[in-house]
C-alpha cells in the first residue's frame, strides 16, 4: 500500500511541478505534432524520460522534479532548458501518466549482475555521482587527474549526459568516480582536500 501511494504522489509532485511551470501548456503547432508520439516511457522517481523521431533523428527527452521545479533536457540542438520536445513530453505525461513504466531505482548496495549494474548507472548521473565525490572531499580536478583524464574532457563528458549525448567513456567514467567514493580514504588521500569527519 505504502508503495502505492507513494507511485500516486511521485506522479502527482511530476504533474504539479508541469502545471505550476506552464510546461506543456503550448498549443503550438511545432508542439502537438510530438505529443503521443513518444516511445520508451519511463519514470525513474520523479523524473520522467521518453524518445522521439525529429526532424534530426531520435531524440531523448527528460523532465526531471526536483524542489517543486521541472527541469527539462534534449538531446535536439536547442538542448538544455526546454525545447518544444520537452514541452511536448509534459503534455504527452499530463494526458497518459501511467503510460511511463515506473523504473525502480537500483541502490549501489544492491548490484549482483550486468543488468543490475546497467540499471544503476542509468539511474545516476555523472553530476551526481562526481557531487557525492566532493562530499567526500575528492575535487574534480584530483579525480581526473588520477585517472589521467584531462579535467576538460571529464566537464565535457558531464555536460553532455545532461543533454542525454552520450560519451562511450560515460560509464566507465561513473565507475571510477565511485570507486574513488568507496575506496579512497580522503583524509590520507593525496591531492585531495583535508576534510574531518564527524
Ligand atoms: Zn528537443
Amino acid at each position: 500500500m505504502a508503495r502505492q501511494a507513494k507511485k500516486v504522489s511521485e506522479i502527482g509532485e511530476v504533474k504539479a511541478a508541469i502545471v505550476r511551470h506552464q510546461w506543456g501548456m503550448s498549443g503550438d503547432e511545432k508542439v502537438t505534432r510530438y505529443v503521443g508520439k513518444f516511445f520508451d516511457r519511463q519514470r525513474i522517481g520523479k523524473k520522467i524520460m521518453a524518445r522521439v523521431v525529429g526532424n534530426h533523428g531520435t531524440y531523448t527527452v527528460s523532465l526531471s522534479v526536483k524542489d517543486g521545479r521541472a527541469d527539462g533536457a534534449c538531446s535536439c540542438y536547442v538542448g538544455r532548458g526546454g525545447c518544444h520536445h520537452c514541452v511536448a513530453l509534459a503534455k504527452t505525461f499530463m494526458d497518459n501518466p501511467e503510460s511511463f513504466v515506473a523504473v525502480a531505482r537500483k541502490r549501489r548496495t544492491n548490484i549482483r549482475t550486468l543488468d543490475d549494474l546497467a540499471s544503476y548507472l542509468k539511474g545516476v548521473t555523472l553530476a551526481k555521482l562526481i557531487d557525492q565525490m566532493k562530499e567526500r572531499g575528492v575535487t574534480q580536478t584530483a579525480f581526473a587527474e588520477s585517472i589521467g583524464m584531462n579535467l576538460r574532457h571529464l566537464a565535457a563528458i558531464k555536460s553532455s549526459e545532461a543533454r542525454h549525448r552520450y560519451f562511450n567513456e560515460l560509464g566507465a567514467t561513473k565507475l571510477a568516480v565511485l570507486w574513488v567514493i568507496e575506496n579512497v580514504e580522503v583524509d590520507t588521500a593525496s591531492g585531495t582536500r583535508q576534510k574531518k569527519k564527524k
